[in-house]
């Protein structure tokens, strides 16, 4: 896709008329709104960093004067997606060296290989890695992210980011267990990086947020810090939790709970706070998981390709009815989230052989609104209404992989191209264009990218393991 919109000035503007710098018009607009309103012939008004008029094209143009406006009319607006869980640094300059040894098995691979890697990193490299990731993310429509909490260098990371105009939280890497020191140090960086980068009520485009590597990792005090930063400054706390048996098995031995159990007795849980994986819970874990307001991240990719059996013991249906907000991560494993949502509709539909579970809306909802809701931002994004961000992806339907569109929420879940994603607009600022970045040379990016990923690779010492045999 090459071919750019096509925009043309407005007439001046008129008095008692809403003003704006940019009406798209003509699109068919799936607001995610209350009510779920999808707007054939729909136009969305931008000012500023705000949407401030949604609604029929005919009314809106009516009423608009805008500076600009862009015929909408073979494209399905939506809002920005929302990657509750990436890991932006180490994987988008090194994907797929991690492979592990012939005899490492899950945890082994994560020690001897994909630490090593994220921790052999330079600022720069982890500043041209956040790059690749924020570039991959916004062609693949997603506006907003939650990062993993594995970055080491967070000032180079952070100014990296802001080149990007990609909407994120971010958190530095912390483990109170291990060393002497280990846990003041791991408290005093959440208090340093939330008062270096604050959320600004959610309205800071880019903030640090008590984001921790979780599972056993860190101590009591390191948890119950995260979250009275978390309640004192109006964000969240987000950690890895139970993508295996390793989790409850090391809480159980050292506490005599599962993990959620036991961090909800030390009160380290709340409606502030998000879990990713949540692959092996109990059903306790699950009422926990719904008594304190706990939002829960899935990772199909991660969960699928690393085994995780969540097929056979995964509660994520029962979640789901038992109101627990249910959103979605791609782990870094892949930047498209349409795909995780795919993934795990299909894998429990298989599963429990109901064909009724995970419908599309359900599927676009845990992409847009429902992560806006885990990030504590749908009063700002997550779906298309007045008064909100403008972080809005036009999706293109003159493709023949979209087909006549007759249903287009369950064309866009279902089978809509990834490559669809024409254009993406973030805080009001147009960051993709006919597919292509508004602000990176690419070709410049991807060269740096791959000598840093060379670079990091070389000094670990890892040797190569290609599957096949590389003649
Ligand atoms: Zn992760």
């Amino acid at each position: 896709m090459s071919e750019t919109l096509t925009q043309s000035p407005a007439a001046g503007a008129a008095p008692g008329r809403l003003k704006a710098d940019l009406l798209i018009a003509g699109a068919t607009i799936l607001t995610l709104n209350a009510r779920r309103e999808v707007i054939a012939d729909g136009a969305l008004a931008i000012a500023g960093d705000r949407i401030v008029a949604v609604g029929k094209r005919a009314e809106l143009e009516r009423t608009v004067d805008a500076a600009r406006t862009l015929d909408g009319r073979r494209f399905v607006a939506t809002p920005g997606f929302v990657d509750g869980h990436i890991h932006i640094t180490g994987d988008p300059i090194t994907r797929g060296f991690a492979r592990g040894g012939p005899d490492d098995n899950w945890s082994d691979k994560l020690m001897k290989w994909v630490i090593p890697i994220f921790r052999t990193q330079t600022p720069r490299d982890e500043a041209l890695a956040a790059q690749c990731a924020a570039l991959a993310m916004i062609r693949y429509g997603t506006t907003c992210f939650l990062e993993a909490g594995t970055v080491s260098h967070l000032d180079a990371t952070m100014e990296a980011l802001a080149e990007t105009g990609i909407r994120g939280r971010v958190g530095e890497w912390v483990e109170g267990r291990y060393g002497p020191n280990a846990e003041a140090e791991a408290i005093a960086t959440l208090q340093s990086e939330v008062e270096r980068y604050p959320d600004k009520g959610g309205e800071a485009l880019l903030a640090a947020w008590p984001v921790m590597v979780g599972h056993s990792t860190n101590t009591d005090a390191v948890w119950l810090a995260a979250k009275t930063l978390a309640d004192e400054h109006g964000i969240r706390v987000s950690a890895h939790m139970s993508p295996r048996a390793g989790d409850p098995e090391w809480y159980l031995a050292n506490t005599g709970k599962r993990p959620v159990e036991h961090l909800e007795a030390i009160g380290a849980l709340g409606p502030n706070v998000c879990l990713t994986h949540l692959a092996d819970v109990s059903m306790g874990e699950l009422e926990a998981l719904k008594r304190t307001g706990v939002h829960a991240i899935h990772c199909a990719h991660a969960a699928f390709q690393g085994g995780f059996g969540l097929s056979r013991i995964g509660l994520y249906p029962e979640m789901i009815e038992a109101g627990v907000n249910v959103m979605l991560g791609t782990d870094g494993v892949a930047a498209d989230i349409l795909s995780s949502a795919r993934l795990m509709g299909s894998v429990f539909r298989d599963a429990r052989a109901d064909q009724d579970l995970f419908p599309p809306g359900l599927m676009l909802e845990m992409a847009t609104i429902n992560g806006a809701v885990g990030m504590g931002m749908d009063r700002l994004i997550g779906s298309l209404e007045a008064g909100k961000k403008a972080d809005i992806v036009l999706h293109d339907t003159d493709l023949v992989e979209w087909g006549p569109v007759f249903d287009a929420p369950a064309q866009l879940a279902l089978s809509a191209p990834p490559h669809g994603v024409h254009s993406v607009w973030v805080d009001g600022v147009q960051l993709l264009d006919g597919g292509r970045s508004t602000r990176f040379d690419e070709e410049k990016l991807l060269a740096d990218a791959r000598q840093a990923g060379l670079g990091v690779i070389a000094r670990t010492g890892l040797p190569n393991r290609t599957g096949w045999p590389v003649i």
